[in-house]
């Protein structure tokens, strides 16, 4: 077992690594490489804020960067949904006051039916190397070539600029012993991993021990915790047909979790998809009062990936009253404390 939060890592060095993360995002923002994109301009040179842009007025009042934790690009037509390239992505981000994101690959044929392969997704964020920081994966069953396969692969991958590896949604348990050696590899290359967990993928019983196996077996990987199988353990009643669905009605008892995140320090919650808004929002007064303790594991993402997508979480400073040190690490100090 690993340490608890409250453990080794004291509160002193949380908040010195939180000084040195906001040093660099600083430097980064005096050094114009995210003023450039015009996002943060829009939020501080307009005093009215009264556009008719709902979005422009509401979404960027705060002057915190914002960071996107899970956003995609796609190659193809699929699902009735248009593709998504780097050019469109990048436009929405503008409107949306989206200084970065992560643009996750995804190569597994359960994650979607259009692959969006890491090399494919390296090459098209090569244009933006600011604002779109690519993540790779391979898929577990690659391994039937061998470790040195996909070993081979994951070093290349991480040359040409990943800066972590997912969307982890391959067809297989969370803790099949293929993808324990692909959690070695990421923590060889000191890769953070998100991964999406439900019914179908990166399987789980219900409690999640599976989930709690890996997160405490690999204390130097920082993983980013996303979908229903996660989401749905947000409260105590989970069912098995709960792990691909959203549940619904107030939380009486708080589950796995708001457990989970106090017990491990390298566990984060993915706030993106209906999945992460749907735990949020389904006991509004539970999901203040969870945004508020667990500040410092949460992360703000979208899970952008076709043009007429509802966004939620757009409207989560605005929902959700929290106080500055809060919205800054789920805004942008969390991700970018992974990613350092
Ligand atoms: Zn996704």
């Amino acid at each position: 077992m690993t340490p608890a939060r409250d453990g080794d890592r004291s509160t002193s060095d949380r908040g010195s690594a939180r000084r040195r993360v906001l040093e660099g995002a600083a430097g980064v923002v005096a050094a114009g490489a995210i003023g450039t994109t015009g996002s943060v301009g829009a939020r501080t040179n307009d005093p009215n804020g009264e556009t008719d842009e709902r979005t422009a007025a509401s979404r960027n009042t705060d002057e915190l960067p914002l960071f996107d934790g899970h956003v995609h690009l796609i190659p193809e037509e699929t699902l009735g949904r248009v593709p998504l390239g780097a050019n469109q992505l990048i436009a929405w981000m503008d409107e949306n006051g989206i200084d970065r994101a992560v643009v996750l690959a995804l190569d597994s044929p359960e994650s979607y039916p259009v692959p969006a392969s890491s090399p494919w997704v390296l090459d098209q964020v090569d244009a933006y190397p600011e604002r779109l920081l690519p993540f790779c994966t391979i898929d577990p069953r690659t391994l039937v070539y061998g470790e040195d396969a996909a070993e081979n692969l994951l070093e290349r991958y991480v040359e040409r600029g990943a800066r972590g590896f997912g969307e982890l949604k391959a067809g297989v348990p969370i803790d099949d012993p293929r993808v324990e050696r692909l959690y070695e590899l990421c923590a060889e290359h000191e890769l953070p991993i998100l991964f999406h967990t439900d019914e179908k993928a990166m399987t789980d019983d219900v409690g999640l021990p599976g989930l709690e196996d890996v997160v405490a077996s690999f204390p130097e990987v920082d993983f980013l915790a996303h979908a229903h199988g996660w989401w749905a353990h947000v409260a105590a009643d989970v069912e098995e047909a709960d792990l691909g669905e959203y549940p619904d009605g107030e939380i009486d008892e708080p589950g796995r979790v708001p457990e989970l995140l106090g017990r491990y320090d390298n566990l984060y919650g993915d706030l993106s998809g209906i999945s992460g808004w749907n735990a949020l929002t389904r006991d509004p007064a539970f999901g203040q009062a969870f945004l508020e303790t667990h500040a410092d594991q949460l992360v703000f993402g979208t899970d952008f990936l076709h043009p007429e997508q509802a966004i939620p979480q757009l409207e989560l400073f605005e929902r959700f009253d929290l106080d500055r040190s809060a919205r800054a690490a789920i805004r942008y100090e969390n991700l970018a404390s992974v990613l350092a």
